[in-house]
């Protein structure tokens, strides 16, 4: 990843050289303007930003301004922009910044990311655009054209890419460090766009390993952790005067499709439920008594479940009675059951 990174830096700080954006806040390199269209540009496009950076810009045109501002001002100006908390912290951070600072913004990466709502990417930026700095600024745009010049397969959600990214970033900064990071930006937001990269107008386009494998549309990896879900479930291990346990084959298709199944029921049930339920079963239940509470988790999903041992008088139709012998040889239990008959038969 080093060496592609490195070999990339000259044709990128050439290409961003000749074909910047001018956007305002590139106008000049004051921290403050730099600082207020990055917290702006986190959640919303570069178009919409516009407007709103010039309105905020004639309102509070520095951080001492800012600092001073009252609230329904403040919001009023970041009406529509949502996520209001980046405004309430910009003004806390000119507060501080004000008491804290001397009124100075301040210079360094260590310094700027103390300041409320300044990650590690804003402090970066801030930190190399304004002062030089060289440190990396690695947001999203920036993850995919690495992924893709470097063709890495690295899920791009999880923080230890970001964090391999940032370090190679780190090691292969040039001199010019502000002018590299925007130029990386300014790449994954005009030319390596995410669905249709325009590689034939990139200017790292022949070292970039993805263009050379076919796997611009792979890359890169994006995979969510999946939520997980709960399921509650009330579960019976039904034994009639026989020594016999009840079960019921579970549905053809899908999780655990075609084994075999305690009885059971969604949800957890109270005390006049479950002789209701046993009751539709067609069940005599003699005496019930609770068993200790079991967990399953299965890839996606985790049971939770309750379990009532209850002895019946009679083996009614609804279910398949087996002895424990049985069930042990014939009849696939998942283990998710199994749990729930360990040391109850
Ligand atoms: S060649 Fe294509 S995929 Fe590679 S960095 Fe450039 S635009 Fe992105």
């Amino acid at each position: 990843m080093k060496e592609t990174l490195s070999a990339a830096a000259a044709p990128l700080l050439q290409w961003f050289e000749q074909n910047k954006r001018p956007l305002p806040w590139r106008a000049d390199t004051l921290p403050y303007h730099v600082w207020i269209s990055e917290i702006m540009l986190q959640q919303t496009r570069i178009e919409a930003v516009m407007g709103y950076y010039a309105r905020f810009m004639a309102a509070l045109p520095d951080v001492e301004a800012l600092s001073a501002v009252d609230d329904e001002k403040l919001l009023k100006l970041w009406e529509g922009l949502g996520y209001y908390s980046r405004a309430r912290n910009l003004k806390k951070a000119a507060q501080m910044i004000m008491t804290d600072f001397g009124g100075s913004f301040p210079t360094q990466y260590a310094e700027l990311i103390k300041l409320p709502g300044v990650g590690e990417y804003t402090a970066g930026a801030i930190a190399s655009i304004c002062f030089n700095e060289r440190v990396p600024a690695v947001d999203g745009n920036v993850l995919r054209v690495t992924a893709r010049l470097c063709a890495d397969r690295s899920n791009v959600l999880l923080p230890e890419t970001k964090k391999k990214v940032t370090a190679a970033l780190r090691e292969v900064m040039p001199p010019q460090a502000g002018a590299f990071n925007e130029g990386l930006m300014e790449l994954g937001e005009t030319v390596c766009l995410p669905s249709e990269p325009l590689c034939e107008h990139c200017p790292l386009q022949p070292l970039c390993q993805a263009h050379a494998q076919g796997l611009t549309a792979e890359l890169p990896v994006r995979i969510k952790k999946m939520k997980r879900r709960q399921t509650e479930l009330t579960v019976f291990l039904l034994v009639s005067e026989q020594g016999n346990i009840a079960v019921e084959k579970r549905s053809d298709t899908g999780l655990l499709s075609g084994m075999y199944q305690l009885p059971n029921v969604e949800g957890y049930y109270s005390e006049n439920e479950l002789n209701d339920l046993l009751t539709a079963w067609e069940l005599m239940p003699q005496h019930i008594e609770f068993l200790k509470d079991v967990k399953h988790v299965f890839t996606h999903i985790d049971w939770l479940m309750k379990g009532y041992r209850a002895t019946v008088a009679e083996e009614s139709r609804r279910f398949v009675w087996v002895s424990p012998a049985q069930l042990k040889s014939s009849y696939p239990l998942p283990t998710a059951f199994q749990k729930v008959l360990e040391g109850n038969l």
